[in-house]
Order: C-alpha cells, then sequence, then structure tokens
C-alpha cells in the first residue's frame, strides 16, 4: 500500500504527548481518537472528554499522575459521541465524579430506548468502515483523518458514565475545585455539544466544533443531516470568547490568538461558502450528483491545513445539505421511479455488447486506472451476478487503488475494508 503522502504527514500530530497549555491545564493528544484535557483545582481535577476506550483511558490517566495524584472530582463531556465518552469510569478510578454534560446529551451511538426500528445493524457495518475497524496499523490505516490510526481499541465503549448533572442555560457558570468555568451550549457537529471557558486563563475547549481538518458535515457511517448554519453559527459564538488557546476535540491545540481567530473565521466562512454554493446550484436546479462535482472551496480557504478533506469531505457536504434541505429526490422526474438495480444491470449488460464485453470494458478501464469506472461497470456485473468472480477481483483493486489516492482518512479506510469484506464474501 502506498497512502496518501499528505494524509500520511498529517498524521504526525498524532504522537503520544501531553501538554500544558498553561499552569495546571494539560491536554493528552495521540493516546486515543480524541483528546482528554486535565485541569488541576485546590483540591481535585477536572477532566474534560474522556476518550474512547478504557484501555487508551488508563494509559493517559498514567500520564497524568505523574504529574499529581489529586482526585478526578469533575467530568465534562462536550457532547455524547462515543469517543469522548468511553473512558468515564478509569478516570473515576472507583470514586463517584459528578459527570455533567448538556440537558440535550444524546445520540445514535448512546442507547436510546426507542419503541421503532432503528437500523443499528447498518450503522454499525459502517461505523467500523470509516474508522477501518480490523485494518491493521502503519501502511493500512495510517489514520482516522482526526487521530490515529494506531491506538488501543480493548474496552471500546466500555468506560462511560451517565452524566450525573445536566446544564439546560445557554452559559452556566460553576466553581469546581477552586476553578471557575462557563459551559456554553454549542451545537454544532452535534446538536448536544457544550464548549468549557476557562476564563481566568482564556482557554476555550470546543470540543468537535474546530479540529484540523475540513469539518465532518456529513459523516459516511451514517448520520442524520447535521445542521450546517447553527455550526457556522456557534463558529461565530467561539470567535467571540477571544481566547489564547483554543483545545479541541481531535488535533492539536493552537496556542495564539491571532492563529485561532483566523482558523476559526476560515472555518466557519467554509462551512458558509459551501451552504451558498449549494443553495445557488439549488436555485439553479442542479442536482446533487452535479453540485457534489462542482463545489469547490476557494483555494484560499482549500489551501488552509486546517481544512484539507482530512475527515469531512466538501463532495459529501454538499450531498447532505442537498438531503437535508430537499429530499432525497434530486428534482429529476426520471428519477421518480428509477429502474430497479438487477433491471438496470441487465440492460446497461445487454447495451455493452454483453457480459464478456462488459468485463473487456472494466478490465481495459483497469489498465488505464480509471478506477471509478471500474466500480460503476463492476457493481453491474455483480449484480446480475454475471462475471461475478472477474468483477469482484476488479473491483478490490481499485478499490485498493482508489484508497491509496484518497486524502481522505475515512474514504480511505471505507475502501479498503470493503474491499476485504468483498474478498471473504
Ligand atoms: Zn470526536
Amino acid at each position: 500500500m502506498n497512502p496518501n503522502p499528505e494524509l500520511v504527514a498529517q498524521c504526525q500530530q498524532f504522537q503520544k504527548q501531553v501538554i500544558e497549555l498553561a499552569p495546571g491545564v494539560y491536554g493528552a493528544i495521540g493516546f486515543s481518537a480524541s483528546n482528554v484535557y486535565m485541569l488541576i483545582g485546590t483540591d481535585g481535577l477536572v477532566i474534560v472528554d474522556t476518550t474512547e476506550s478504557t484501555r487508551a483511558a488508563e494509559n493517559v490517566l498514567i500520564e497524568f499522575r505523574k504529574i499529581t495524584d489529586k482526585p478526578v472530582k469533575t467530568i465534562i463531556f462536550t457532547h455524547s459521541h462515543r469517543d469522548h465518552i468511553s473512558g468515564a469510569t478509569v478516570f473515576a478510578e472507583g470514586g463517584n465524579p459528578e459527570v455533567i454534560a448538556s440537558d440535550n446529551f444524546e445520540s445514535d451511538l448512546v442507547e436510546v430506548k426507542s419503541p421503532h426500528p432503528k437500523p443499528g445493524k447498518a450503522l454499525m457495518a459502517r461505523t467500523k468502515r470509516q474508522f477501518g475497524m480490523g485494518l491493521s496499523f502503519s501502511d493500512e490505516r495510517v489514520s482516522i483523518g482526526i487521530g490515529p490510526g494506531d491506538r488501543p481499541m480493548e474496552g471500546v465503549g466500555a468506560g462511560y458514565m451517565p452524566p450525573s448533572m445536566t446544564v439546560s442555560d445557554a452559559r452556566t457558570t460553576l466553581q469546581r475545585c477552586g476553578l471557575e468555568l462557563e459551559l456554553v451550549k454549542a451545537p454544532g457537529e452535534t446538536p448536544d455539544h457544550i464548549v468549557v471557558w476557562l476564563a481566568n486563563q482564556r482557554i476555550l475547549f470546543s470540543g468537535d466544533n474546530f479540529y484540523s481538518a475540513f469539518p465532518n458535515l456529513y459523516a459516511i457511517r451514517g448520520t442524520p443531516y447535521r445542521d450546517f448554519n447553527a455550526w457556522a453559527d456557534t463558529l461565530d459564538l467561539l470567535l467571540s470568547f477571544d481566547s489564547e488557546v483554543l483545545a479541541p476535540g481531535h488535533t492539536l491545540p493552537i496556542t495564539n490568538a491571532a492563529d485561532i481567530k483566523e482558523a476559526l473565521t476560515d472555518y466557519r466562512d467554509a462551512i458558509n461558502y459551501v451552504v451558498s454554493e449549494t443553495v445557488a446550484g439549488m436555485n439553479q436546479q442542479l442536482g446533487p450528483d452535479e453540485l457534489a462535482h462542482m463545489v469547490r472551496l476557494p483555494e484560499h480557504l482549500a489551501n488552509k491545513p486546517y481544512l484539507k478533506e482530512f475527515y469531512g469531505k466538501v463532495s459529501w457536504s454538499v450531498r447532505a445539505y442537498f438531503a437535508g434541505t430537499l429530499g432525497w429526490f434530486d428534482g429529476n422526474p426520471t428519477n421518480l421511479a428509477k429502474l430497479s438495480p438487477l433491471d438496470a444491470a441487465t440492460r446497461i449488460i445487454k447495451l455493452a455488447g454483453g457480459a464478456d464485453k462488459a468485463l473487456e470494458n472494466a478490465q481495459q478501464a483497469a489498465s488505464e486506472n480509471d478506477h471509478q469506472w471500474v466500480l460503476e461497470l463492476t457493481d453491474h456485473l455483480i449484480v446480475a451476478n454475471t462475471h461475478t468472480d472477474s468483477a469482484k477481483l476488479l473491483k478490490v483493486s481499485a478499490l485498493r487503488a482508489l484508497a491509496d489516492i484518497e486524502i481522505n482518512a475515512p474514504g480511505r479506510n471505507y475502501y479498503l475494508l470493503s474491499a476485504y469484506e468483498i474478498e471473504q464474501s
């Protein structure tokens, strides 16, 4: 495998380290998919986010215990995604710290009791592909885009503790361990986000409303519509703090006020740009397929390291915005009652001159590195169940070739795990 060099270079920031952000404030980077922050108070510790697994949390706690032996009294979840809430029991160390989250804390990743059917199995299978669970480290799963590929998975999801206190106001000021903390509601990547403002030291813990990669406005594991406008508005809110340290849920903190201002402004502008360009195209009656190929960030944004498409992707965001506002129908009446995949495949193979000819075309496309066309042609053969084994081999090769070109880590992981799944089918 020869992963995209830009994606490989981005991984350097995920080397394990504990950074002192200010006296008594530390961040653990690279131990897990997400970061953990420790705030040392007079008689105890406040922990912001807790990693995705008990093993990762244990590794972080070992490092924190080299700095202080004060007990953890308060844990704050910035939001309910599993990679932030799953090491809480480790930081509790058998004690009973309070756990604080927003009053709308809840997500598809925390078991939500519902009388209605949910596509849990589909979500699980797609989550495995997005994060490359099952791929080997090094040149396969080089990264997840906002965290290291090489990280412990023992105890994934096992150390969750439910919130013992929730905040309902837009802004809540708390005194904990002699520290003054302001918790501010900040809907963005999820509706249940809160950010933590340490006013005395001008440090803003921003959760996943900022990280150094294009924002994940749509996750290919499958997500409900994420509110683009709310996320952009929240970036304005984050800008209003004039923070001197920005401590994100993933990737390295930014420790300079001017850099923070530039990054948050660009991040907001990138989301607003995707919205305005997509809306303009929609108003010209263009559909998601056309717009996904048309909308590109302007150069001054696209070249910023924190807007590279290592995690989120502009074309997927365009599709998500379309689906989230106008729904699945692209406006073309042809698509109101499309042929079934089997019917379409059978007819296209016939149009190509038969199955042998269609396979020949796919082989020719493969020899020309026309990987996407290989996928589309072989899908027809596989659906029609003709030359299936040869078509699968070609598809697997094309998926691996696309994975190596891909700068987007979830995309890379999805291609690679799908290739294995086809081989094992
Ligand atoms: Zn996260």
